[in-house]
């Protein structure tokens, strides 16, 4: 055991000597990894392929002892942090160089209460973690759409999926949070305890402490939902997309269908002439029951000439993942987010013409629809800001190889500013990629300059500021 060298937060180095570094390993339940050690690799491998950074100090929490003393030993020794979840945010922020990485990925513990609809759990978990132990008991909370996501991140900065329309955003089932501080204390924040700490952690990411647990509102879900793909030629996008925003704006909270365009991977019930070819699909949840969904999805089947339709019952945590197989870890991605409140017949050309000049078969436009449950949430109430948005685009460029970075990474922006005009300004952090610190103070619109003082009240040394950063007021 020797000496190890640690970056700090002003981009120096802090040298954690032989006896600091036996003192932290002796304390802690979990594990201290230097860059030669069994468990460095794993915690730095992250979703996305392009981030490939190496911490100084890795510690491998175990509980929320373990991220006391991590954040102890960063606070003495001014080290610059990063704060692993699940290791799926395209900004890469969970893993740094150089620094001090806390990995709270070996904390996957979900504790469902059948009895009060109450889950408790750690940040550790994935969205599958938590739908499997919920779905035991016909229970889940809104998540998002794959389900190898982390809970902790997601949550922080908003969540929302499949059933978001009905019960509301991931933040809007938050009951409690346990939080360890900057100081390295364990606070609990609730609307009781805490209360702008917990509104500052309700949206405005990782910049207020590391939170060890999370508590969740339940709702009877499952443990069948009516969903499935409904596949289309691109050639029908215009006129299919317009009939889609007004069955969009009027549908049930229960019914939430998501636009995907892209080139059509090889899906065992497309046929094969199609595999390869630009579609359009509607991905869609109804997560009531089976006769009233039945009604509800009629006029999204009936329109146009689908190629194919796979709208049926299936199980909501097989749902869930329904979309994990062409979101796997270890391609390169890059990222671009806009908020609309209504998809205009111009973003609609723009967005059509964009998937005819795709630059890999893997890459691909979302626009989620949300609204419903989730837009009956005054905007001030959480950090969360955009609450009247009704679709959220998101243009996720995929591809393998390091060559293709510039071509990929063009294509994106030059998507996203010619959308820019149809767009309301906000955007969600969590799809924001590492370039775009600028537009932290826009994502958060109206509730910006509140989210500064909770952070000068909470960190006022920025300790947290590998994330979407808040800076404290000075
Ligand atoms: C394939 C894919 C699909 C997605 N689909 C959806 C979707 O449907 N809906 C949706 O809302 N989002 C979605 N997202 C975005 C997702 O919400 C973010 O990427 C989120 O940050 C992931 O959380 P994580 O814990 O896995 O990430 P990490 O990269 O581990 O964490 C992200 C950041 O959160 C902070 N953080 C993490 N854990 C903690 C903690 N315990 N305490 C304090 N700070 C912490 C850190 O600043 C960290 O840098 C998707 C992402 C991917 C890659």
């Amino acid at each position: 055991m020797t000496q190890v060298n640690v970056k700090t937060s002003n981009g120096g180095t802090a040298t954690i000597g032989e006896d600091a570094l036996a003192a932290l390993r002796g304390g802690l339940r979990g594990a201290a990894c230097t860059t030669d050690e069994t468990g460095y690799d794993d915690a730095r491998t992250i979703w996305n392929a392009m981030v490939d950074k190496r911490p100084g100090l890795v510690v491998r929490c175990a509980g929320a002892a373990d991220v006391i003393a991590a954040v102890r030993l960063a606070r003495d020794n001014d080290l610059l942090v990063a704060v692993r979840g699940g290791g799926h945010n395209i900004a890469g922020n969970a893993v740094c160089d150089g620094g001090l990485m806390i990995d709270l990925s070996p904390m996957k513990s979900v504790r469902v209460d059948p009895a009060t609809r109450r889950a408790r759990v750690e940040p550790g978990a994935t969205l599958g973690d938590l739908d499997k132990e919920a779905q035991a008991f016909a229970l889940a909370v809104p998540t998002g759409i794959n389900s190898t996501t982390g809970v902790a991140g997601l949550t922080l900065g908003g969540g929302f999926g499949w059933i978001t329309r009905k019960f509301g955003m991931t933040i809007d089932n938050l009951v409690s949070v346990d939080v360890v501080t900057a100081e390295g204390e364990l606070v609990r924040a609730s609307e009781s305890e805490n209360p702008d700490l917990f509104w500052a952690l309700r949206g405005g990411g990782g910049n207020f402490g590391v939170v060890t647990s999370f508590e969740f509102q339940l709702h009877p879900v499952g443990p069948e939902v009516l969903s499935g793909l409904i596949v289309h030629s691109l050639e029908a996008a215009p006129d299919l997309l317009k009939e889609f925003r007004r069955i969009a704006d009027n549908a049930p909270d229960e019914l939430t269908c998501w636009v995907v365009m892209r080139k059509a991977p090889p899906l065992p019930f497309l046929p094969e002439e199609w595999h390869g070819r630009e579609v359009l699909i509607f991905a869609l949840c109804y997560c009531g029951g089976m006769a009233e969904g039945g009604k509800a999805v009629a006029e999204l089947r009936a329109l146009g000439q689908p190629i194919v339709d796979v709208v049926s019952p299936h199980p909501f945590t097989g749902w869930q993942a329904a979309f994990d197989p062409l979101l796997t870890p270890g391609a390169r991605n890059y990222w671009k987010s806009h908020d609309f409140a209504e998809l205009s017949d111009g973003a609609i050309d723009v967005l059509v013409g964009a998937i005819r000049t795709l630059p890999t078969p893997e890459c691909e436009v979302f626009i989620a629809h949300v609204g419903g449950a989730m837009s009956r949430v005054p905007p001030d109430a959480t950090a969360y800001p955009q609450r009247t948005s009704h679709f959220i685009m998101n243009v996720h460029t995929r591809w393998r190889e390091a060559p293709q970075d510039e071509e990929c990474i063009k294509w994106a922006r030059k998507l996203f500013d010619s959308t820019a005009k149809y767009a309301v300004g906000t955007v969600y952090v969590n799809f924001m990629p590492d370039d775009e610190a600028g537009r932290v103070e826009q994502a958060y619109g109206a509730n910006y300059p509140r989210l500064v003082k909770v952070k000068a009240r909470y960190d006022p040394g920025n300790l947290f500021r590998l994330n979407q950063n808040i800076r404290p007021a000075s």
